[in-house]
């Protein structure tokens, strides 16, 4: 495990380095796309999320669409049928509960069906600025690899992170580690031979020698 200090310089670099600009912080396109995005790439989530907010912009008339349709809109995100299902039935309680505004707290963002912790900590971090670290497989799997933490699940990952990074960065951690898991340090085949952080990371100091490497780094 690396120590406090280090860890937080870590994290910081990331955070400065590989920052990711979101197109659009509006919360329920945030919070739709977010659920869109689950298993698939970041291009396949902007197609149907567009294609999606082209026909039906608002919670009100997502909340009146048919099944079908929708699946015909946001087939490219894969796992269509379930997530037509789950996107129009978000958007309904939006509607019944929520006078068709997205909530602005985690507790009210979680009672959403199909809305979890992680989902509901990026639309408080992007859309309304509020601190929060949203913790997915990219962020779990990095902390871990490098030895910033050593945790079992994702949510034992954001209270450790959170003891780590002062408060004024939690929203930008997410999508700088998902930037950064992206274009360096990939699920399999990471870059640790062109890596910067290959000499405080605890797996780059033991496996620099085996990874690929020959990947655009900037890819
Ligand atoms: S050295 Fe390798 S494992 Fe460590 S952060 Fe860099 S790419 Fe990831």
């Amino acid at each position: 495990m690396l120590d406090k200090q280090t860890s937080q310089r870590i994290l910081l670099d990331i955070i400065k380095l590989y920052p990711r600009k979101h197109k659009r912080r509006d919360a329920f396109y945030v919070l739709i796309s977010t659920v869109l995005s689950q298993r698939t790439k970041d291009a396949n989530t902007e197609r149907a999320s567009n294609a999606l907010f082209r026909k039906f912009p608002t919670a009100y008339e997502l909340s009146k669409a048919k099944v079908d349709e929708v699946e015909k809109l946001i087939k490219s995100a894969g796992m269509y049928r379930q997530k037509a299902k789950r996107v129009i039935q978000i958007a309904q309680e939006i509607v019944g509960r929520y006078g068709g505004r997205v909530p602005d707290t985690l507790e009210n963002l979680v009672k959403l069906k199909g809305v979890g912790r992680k989902t509901a900590n990026i639309v408080l971090a992007v859309s309304f600025g509020i601190p929060a670290i949203a913790v997915d497989v990219h962020v779990h799997r990095i902390a871990n690899r490098m030895g910033i933490v050593k945790t079992k699940k994702p949510e034992e990952t954001e209270v450790a992170l959170a003891e780590i990074l002062p408060k004024k960065y939690w929203t930008r951690l997410n999508g700088a580690m998902v930037n950064f898991g992206q274009k360096i340090c990939a699920p399999r085949n990471p870059m640790c031979s062109v890596c910067i952080f290959r000499e405080v990371c605890s797996y780059g100091q033991r496996n620099a020698s085996g990874d690929s490497g020959s990947r655009d780094a900037r890819s």
